[in-house]
């Protein structure tokens, strides 16, 4: 999970339509009337460094190239129409409506995130949940070698809960995500082991693991940092 920061520099299109409609009366229609999305995309995809809040993969500004990519709100508008147009309610999350990935035998669930069945149900428990507008979020979770996404072993057994929930909720440990990271941790431990004799290349690769391009960051960056740091 990367941790977003709030700001006050909410796109202009967004604070408009909040002022004209604070709460409406059907959030759903409401929100599928606005024409600023874009604006909206694009400003929470800089904030993110291009990555999904939740799973930390590469997310790209065009609708169809990469994994996809949705304007999520953290508590559902539904059971919460006040947040509707509310910026800080809002993160940049994988998948966009309709480009979802199908289930096979392999990979039965692979839908993680914002679309995730049990995060679009919106009947959760917002107290066990860890949101990325949290200013620890980032502390709560860990990764094993083997990909998987863990509660973070330092934590207390009710914050153990809240992380054990919230990965649950995200689906978080789909096989699709796990494998990304286990490959990840593997190359990366490789490229260590290869460059153990020239500390200056070592020290280049690990820099670059933890640089920002063009305000975006390494995808996993969480986890190279824990990993390779
Ligand atoms: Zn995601």
């Amino acid at each position: 999970m990367k941790y977003l920061p709030q700001t006050h520099n909410i796109p202009y299109q967004l604070a408009q339509r909040r002022q004209a409609t604070p709460a409406p009366e059907n959030p759903t229609t409401a929100w599928n009337s606005f024409k600023g999305n874009a604006h909206v995309i694009e400003a929470l995809f800089y904030r993110q460094h291009g990555l999904c809040a939740y799973c930390e993969i590469e997310l790209e500004l065009m609708a169809d190239k990469g994994i996809g990519r949705h304007i999520e709100h953290i508590l559902p508008k539904s059971l919460n129409s006040e947040l509707t147009f509310e910026y800080s309610n809002m993160l940049l999350s994988c998948f966009s409506s309709g480009g979802e990935i199908t289930a096979t035998a392999n990979d039965p669930a692979p839908i993680s995130c914002g679309h995730a069945n049990s995060k679009k149900a919106n009947n959760w428990d917002v107290s066990l949940f860890i949101k990325p507008t949290d200013n620890d979020c980032e502390r709560y979770f860990s990764v094993e070698l083997d990909g998987e996404i863990i509660p973070h072993p330092q934590l207390t057994s009710n914050e153990t809960q809240h992380a054990h929930y919230t990965i649950e909720l995200l689906n978080l440990n789909c096989l699709r995500l796990k494998r990304l990271r286990e490959e990840i941790i593997i190359e990366g431990y490789n490229i260590i082991n290869e460059l153990q004799g020239s500390s200056v290349a070592l020290e280049n690769f690990l820099k670059l693991e933890m640089s920002e391009v063009n305000g975006k960051l390494r995808e996993f960056i969480n986890l190279r940092k824990q990993h390779f740091r």
